[in-house]
């Protein structure tokens, strides 16, 4: 009896001191790796990862019969019925859409086909290619009926990809989950896209140097997204091609290399990260300066880093850059 009531005791403690968990799964192309300490830690993990299969079979462009998939295979101009995540990540990825000016576009899947990103198999698209399809890969041609729950496109070169926002959302959910289960801290790392229950310190990434971090951020319960161009991109000809495309169809060339974006928002910082990459540091200057909760860190091609709408919370390792805050 004595042993039984010591064991229970023992658990108990274990159980106060916090248990803690880890994992990492594949999961919308990219790796996602979750740690947990305290609450309900093992249960919390494995809501996150089973909400994020159910998003994943949702919103991946490429898994046959997600709603996705099922508008960019859809005839021009016949409404498709979808699922009301969807509806909020295209209502407000056509908000950013709109907002940047169409820096921000998730109406280009059918570009980075030309350009061979989602399949890997890349290379330089002839112009006459790009400038064939580009008028349609735009947002306004799609049509969100919110009240009928259906999604309409207007030309059958216009497709999807919610890439560009969906790992935010998936932070904003993982966190929401954890907090939900008590969980005392978190590390919900999502592609990239990261959430930060509880306080602690996370690195930037260099954009120009592998495995090794440009800078470090002291953080509490806020989400920290980096768009970059070093991630996904392939070299032809000496010249470096990235994954995020600008209006015109080509890899953007705004002179930034990553733009980080913090703020406990993760959907929206996911948006706004790519749209400043897109649009640079002079014209994204006032898209930054609507968002004074968020603060931005943009790297340039040209070792200078800019820190806007300061938090007080950065602090860079890279000496060889120069930092200028913004005021
Ligand atoms: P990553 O974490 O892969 O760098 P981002 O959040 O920067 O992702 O978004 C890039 C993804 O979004 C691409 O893989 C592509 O699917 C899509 N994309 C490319 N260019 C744009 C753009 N200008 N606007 C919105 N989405 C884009
Ligand atoms: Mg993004």
């Amino acid at each position: 009896m004595k042993k039984t009531a010591l064991l229970i005791l023992i658990v108990c403690l274990m159980c106060l001191s916090g248990c803690t968990t880890e994992k990492q799964s594949f999961l919308f192309g990219t790796i996602v790796s979750v740690r947990l300490e305290g609450g309900k830690a093992y249960k919390a993990r494995d809501a996150i990862f089973g909400m994020l299969e159910d998003y994943e079979r949702t919103l991946s462009p490429d898994i046959e019969g997600s709603d996705v998939y099922r508008i960019n295979h859809s005839e021009a101009n016949t409404p498709v019925q979808v699922s009301d995540v969807t509806l909020f990540l295209l209502r407000e990825a056509k908000r950013v859409f709109v907002e940047s000016g169409g820096a921000f576009n998730p109406a280009m899947r059918a570009l980075s086909e030309l350009w061979g990103f989602p399949g890997g198999l890349t290379r330089v698209p002839a112009k006459e290619e790009i400038d064939g399809i580009l008028p349609y890969c735009s947002m306004d041609y799609v049509v969100i009926d919110e009240v009928k729950s259906v999604v309409t496109r207007l030309s059958e070169y216009t497709k999807i990809d919610l890439g560009g926002i969906a790992k935010g959302y998936f932070a904003d959910k993982s966190y929401e989950t954890a907090c939900e289960h008590g969980v005392g801290r978190a590390v919900l790392n999502i592609g990239g896209n990261i959430y930060m229950a509880g306080s602690g310190t996370i690195a930037i990434s260099h954009p120009r140097a592998d495995g090794e971090f440009f800078g470090l951020l002291r953080v509490s319960d806020v989400s920290v997204v980096t768009s970059g161009d070093y991630e996904r991109y392939f070299e032809a000809e000496g010249k470096r091609y990235h994954h995020i495309l600008a209006p015109d169809g080509y890899p953007s060339r705004s002179g930034l290399v990553s733009v980080t974006v913090i703020g406990k928002n993760s959907t929206v910082c996911d948006a706004l990260a790519t749209a400043v990459m897109v649009l640079g540091e002079e014209c994204g200057e006032e898209l930054m300066r609507n968002y004074p909760d968020l603060m931005f860190i943009t790297v340039s091609e040209q070792k200078t880093c800019s820190v806007w709408n300061d938090k007080g919370i950065f602090e860079l390792s890279d000496e060889s850059y120069s930092v200028t805050y913004r005021k």
